[in-house]
């Protein structure tokens, strides 16, 4: 599994449900959740690791622990009252921007066993629980923005990939040369 960067466009698209009881999606979730610890998000969306399938992975790192698993997550109920949250994504690297969102959801889903739950989420844990399910219908923290800051933010981006890229460019080079040695 590897992590899709924006603009790849997977983010983009829209994920299919996923039918109760394919099990072939349980090996999915099991290897996102490696991947949430090992990249340190606080959640994965299936998109983001380049399946078109309706599963996301949260754990906010509070104690206690709790690793969701979620197959076809929706929110059924969100709060009127709104807050800010200040949001990073695995899949747009180093920067953060505030958005809106609800300050409290109930999320209903699937666990691995196709079993029935339900979520109520209030805080980190409510923003994270919409910037993931955003992404499965190809929406990412960044469209919740106006225009203008959008832009800024995209300018800020590829700006930065472009530094990173030339970075790792000229470390080839000096390996190359070290090599010819
Ligand atoms: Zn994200």
């Amino acid at each position: 599994m590897e992590l899709k960067i924006y603009p790849d466009p997977v983010l983009a698209k829209k994920c299919a449900d996923v039918e109760i009881g394919d099990t072939s999606v349980v090996p999915i979730l099991e290897e996102m959740s490696k991947k949430l610890y090992e990249w340190e998000g606080a959640g994965l969306a299936a998109p983001q690791v380049g399946v078109l399938k309706k599963l996301v992975v949260i754990d906010i790192r509070e104690e206690p622990a709790t690793l969701y698993k979620m197959i076809n997550p929706k929110i059924v109920w969100a709060s009127e009252e709104l807050v800010d949250s200040k949001e990073g994504c695995l899949s747009l690297p180093k920067l953060r921007e505030t958005v809106v969102r609800h300050e409290k959801v109930q999320v209903e889903y699937f666990d691995e066993n196709f079993k029935k739950q339900i979520v109520e989420g209030d805080g980190f844990l409510s923003c994270c629980l919409q910037h993931e399910i955003d992404h499965l219908s190809g929406k990412l923290y960044i469209d919740h923005l106006s225009r203008l800051k959008k832009g800024r933010f995209l300018a800020k981006f590829r700006k930065l990939r472009k530094e990173a890229e030339e970075a790792e460019k000229s470390e080839d080079t000096r390996e190359a040369s070290n090599n010819e040695k």
